[in-house]
C-alpha cells in the first residue's frame, strides 16, 4: 500500500559511490593506485546534474572509502548541499547477506558509526551490494535502526544474465567477486512496500524496472537511447513512484579521466561522457516532469509516519 499523498508522483534519484577498486575486483583486473576519481570527478558531475533538475539525491557510501584522502570532505560537501548520505555497507562484501547475524550487525553498525564520525549525520537508508538480501540482513537492518532499504531490483532477466556471466567466468577459471543472489528478490514488483507488513518499520524502495524485459532504470541503461530504453522510460512515466539508481562510474570518462583501457569492460564507459550526460539530462527531464524529487530518507520518514 502506498499512502496516496506521499508517493503521488515521486522521482527518487540515488547513486552508489563504489570505488574503482570494486570494478577491478568484479572483472578480476589488476588494482591501480588510488586516485578517488569517483569522488573527486564523478560525484560533482552527478550533483550538478541533480541540481539542474532540482533533485535532492541520496548518496550510498561504502564507509571504508571515507578513509581515502578527500572523500569525507566530498561527502560532507554533498550533505551541505541538501543531499542525503546513506550506507552502502562498510566493506562492500558481496556475501554480506550470507554472513551470520552477529557479523552482519557489526558491519551495519560500523557503517552507521563511520558516517556519523565523518559527517555528523546518522544515516537511515541502506543499499546492499549486488541487489542481494536475506532474512538475516533485513533483521540486521531493523535492529541497527535503519528506516529503509533500497536493494531490490525486480528484473528476472538481470538476475539470469548475471548468473550466466558468473558461471562463464568460473568455467574459464576466473573468479568474480560478485554472487548470484536470491532469485525471488528479482520478482517483487516496482512499488514501495514494508517488509513484514505495515508497522514493522523497514520500508523497501525497489529500483524501478519497466517494459517486457524488466529493464532497470539505472545509469548503464539510461546512458543510451535505444528503443528499449525509450519504451521503459515511457512506461515508468505513467507510474506514481520512480526510483533511479546511478553509480559513480557512470560519471567518469575513460580517456579524459585517465582510466586504464581494461575498464572498458564496464558498459557505461563505452559511451563518451558528454553523450551520456546528454541522455541522463533527457531521461531526468522526462521522468521528473510534474514530480517532486525529495531524498529517500524524507520519503521513508513520511511513509513510516502515515
Ligand atoms: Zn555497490
Amino acid at each position: 500500500m502506498i499512502p496516496g499523498a506521499l508517493m503521488n508522483r515521486v522521482l527518487a534519484v540515488n547513486i552508489d559511490l563504489d570505488d574503482l577498486r570494486f570494478y577491478r575486483g568484479i572483472h578480476a583486473l589488476p588494482q591501480q593506485p588510488e586516485n578517488a576519481e569517483i569522488f573527486k570527478l564523478g560525484l560533482p558531475r552527478f550533483l550538478d546534474l541533480c541540481e539542474r533538475h532540482e533533485i535532492k539525491a541520496t548518496l550510498f557510501v561504502i564507509t571504508d572509502d571515507l578513509k581515502i584522502p578527500g572523500v569525507s570532505e566530498a561527502i560532507r560537501d554533498a550533505a551541505r548541499r541538501g543531499h542525503e548520505i546513506a550506507s552502502h555497507t562498510r566493506s562492500h562484501d558481496y556475501g554480506i547477506s550470507r554472513r551470520d547475524p552477529d557479523s552482519i550487525a557489526a558491519e551495519l553498525a560500523g557503517s552507521r558509526r563511520d558516517i556519523l564520525n565523518a559527517c555528523g549525520i546518522e544515516p537511515t537508508g541502506f543499499r546492499g551490494p549486488g541487489y542481494n538480501l536475506t532474512p538475516d540482513l533485513l533483521d540486521g537492518l531493523i535492529r541497527a535502526g535503519f528506516l529503509y532499504d533500497t536493494s531490490i531490483m525486480s528484473s528476472p532477466p538481470y538476475w539470469l544474465a548475471r548468473a550466466l556471466i558468473i558461471a562463464a567466468m568460473a568455467a574459464t577459471g576466473r573468479k568474480s567477486s560478485s554472487i548470484t543472489g536470491r532469485a525471488r528478490d528479482f520478482f517483487r514488483g516496482h512499488r514501495p512496500f514494508v517488509w513484514g507488513g505495515p508497522g514493522k518499520g523497514l520500508v523497501e524502495f525497489p529500483i524501478t524496472t519497466a517494459g517486457p524485459l524488466f529493464l532497470p532504470l539505472i545509469g548503464t541503461t539510461l546512458a543510451g537511447r535505444g528503443a528499449l530504453v525509450r519504451q521503459a522510460v515511457t512506461i515508468a512515466r505513467g507510474r506514481e513512484f520512480v526510483n533511479i539508481e546511478f553509480h559513480g562510474i557512470d560519471f567518469l570518462d575513460r580517456e579524459a579521466d585517465g582510466l586504464e583501457p581494461e575498464l572498458l569492460v564496464e558498459p557505461a564507459l563505452k559511451i563518451p561522457l558528454a553523450e551520456r550526460m546528454h541522455n541522463f539530462d533527457l531521461a531526468l527531464r522526462m521522468l521528473g516532469e510534474g514530480r517532486r524529487s525529495p531524498t529517500l530518507a524524507t520519503l521513508a520518514a513520511s511513509f513510516n509516519a502515515s
